[in-house]
């Protein structure tokens, strides 16, 4: 099954790509001083969907295309993260980050004073963003932040586009704030190490919710509460049990309005299909296929919009074929168990 592109081993791999042909990737990745040489090649990887890593401020940040699904679905394969949680996207400036989300006062006071900056605003996001749908885990929020590193910033003025960024480790691992940690813990699974010397900072960014009426800090950081609260009042701390702002923690979360079944083997003509590989279920009113080739990088890029989709087809119900449990299957069970348990 090429799906199985998502299994990145040491040693020679090769990695399913999507669309288009298969690539084959380096054992270790090139790490390269960032230089402009090397940050005029990470640009054009990026443009081609590639996976970069890149110093910030805070931590080594495994980057790409913001707006190319299948980039984003690539970084959550690289992680092996067990599901999609949003990702942040990084910006060059204010400029940036208002065309991607709606920045209220208090956003642009938390502007003026951190960016750029170890602070991540979490906004929603503007319904027309040129932004993967991925990236935001399917909510309709967006968390935005501008780095501080001239690195970060160089990148980010080439690409001239948002990059989204997790930390450059596997999932569960510590986050890497030198260009050593991230070959240790991605060797074959990122095409490029912009070496930037060691993360001054050292921990992930400040993260606060600005979605609400009340502020929010959803993960501490070198901006701390304090500074917060000195520009917006008070500001409350921990995740909002009544709002879905992280995902990845919720049993329900994204379930779109149609009912949606899981591991469909047959399908009524009244029922939406979401398919996955080369042989679709068929008799559906309407049937959207993850991946015809059974790539499950590319399924997870097309996840989140054709769940929208069907939901929108005037089916009765959604039904979904199995999709294998590894590599990014994971992260796509784990999804639409979520989009299927009562809510
Ligand atoms: P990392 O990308 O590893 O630095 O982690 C990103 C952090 O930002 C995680 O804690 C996410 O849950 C949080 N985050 C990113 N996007 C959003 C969002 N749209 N809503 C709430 N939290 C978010
Ligand atoms: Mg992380």
């Amino acid at each position: 099954m090429s799906g199985g592109s998502f299994a990145m081993r040491r040693g020679s791999v090769l990695c399913g790509a999507m669309p288009g042909p298969r690539h084959i990737i380096p054992a270790s990745p090139r790490i390269e001083p960032a230089t402009v040489g090397a940050l005029a090649e990470a640009a054009r990887l990026i443009a081609a969907g590639r996976l970069v890593a890149m110093p910030t401020e805070t931590v080594y940040g495994l980057a790409a295309d913001a707006g190319n699904d299948a980039a984003v679905a690539r970084i959550f394969a690289a992680k092996e993260r067990p599901h999609f949680n949003p990702l942040i996207v990084h910006v060059a400036g204010c400029a940036g980050a208002d065309r991607l989300g709606r920045l209220d006062d208090r956003a642009a006071r938390l502007i003026a004073r951190f960016w750029p900056g170890p602070l991540t605003l979490v906004v929603p996001r503007r319904p027309r963003a040129r932004l993967s749908l991925l990236v935001s885990a399917g909510l309709d929020t967006v968390a935005l932040r501008s780095p501080a590193h001239p690195v970060a910033q160089a990148l980010l003025r080439l690409c001239g586009r948002p990059l989204a960024a997790p930390s450059a480790n596997r999932s569960g691992r510590i986050s890497p704030t030198t260009a050593g940690h991230v070959a240790d813990s991605l060797d074959g699974a990122v095409d490029l190490i912009l070496d930037g010397g060691p993360c001054p900072v050292g921990v992930e960014s400040t993260v606060v919710d600005l979605c609400g009426e009340r502020s929010r800090l959803l993960r501490p950081g070198a901006v701390t509460l304090e500074q917060l609260r000195a520009e917006l009042g008070e500001v409350d701390v921990g995740a909002d049990e009544t709002r879905p702002s992280s995902p990845g923690q919720l049993a329900s979360h994204y379930a779109p309005d149609r009912p949606l079944r899981l591991n469909a083997t047959e399908v009524a003509a009244d029922e939406a299909l979401l398919a996955f590989g080369p042989a679709p279920l068929t008799g559906a009113l309407v049937t959207r296929n993850l991946s015809p080739s059974g790539d499950l990088i590319e399924a997870a890029a097309n996840l989140f919009a054709y769940l929208r989709e069907l939901d929108r087809s005037g089916a009765r119900a959604i039904a979904a074929m199995p999709i294998p449990e590894q590599g990014l299957g994971l992260a796509i069970n784990d999804r639409l168990r979520r989009a299927a348990s009562p809510r």
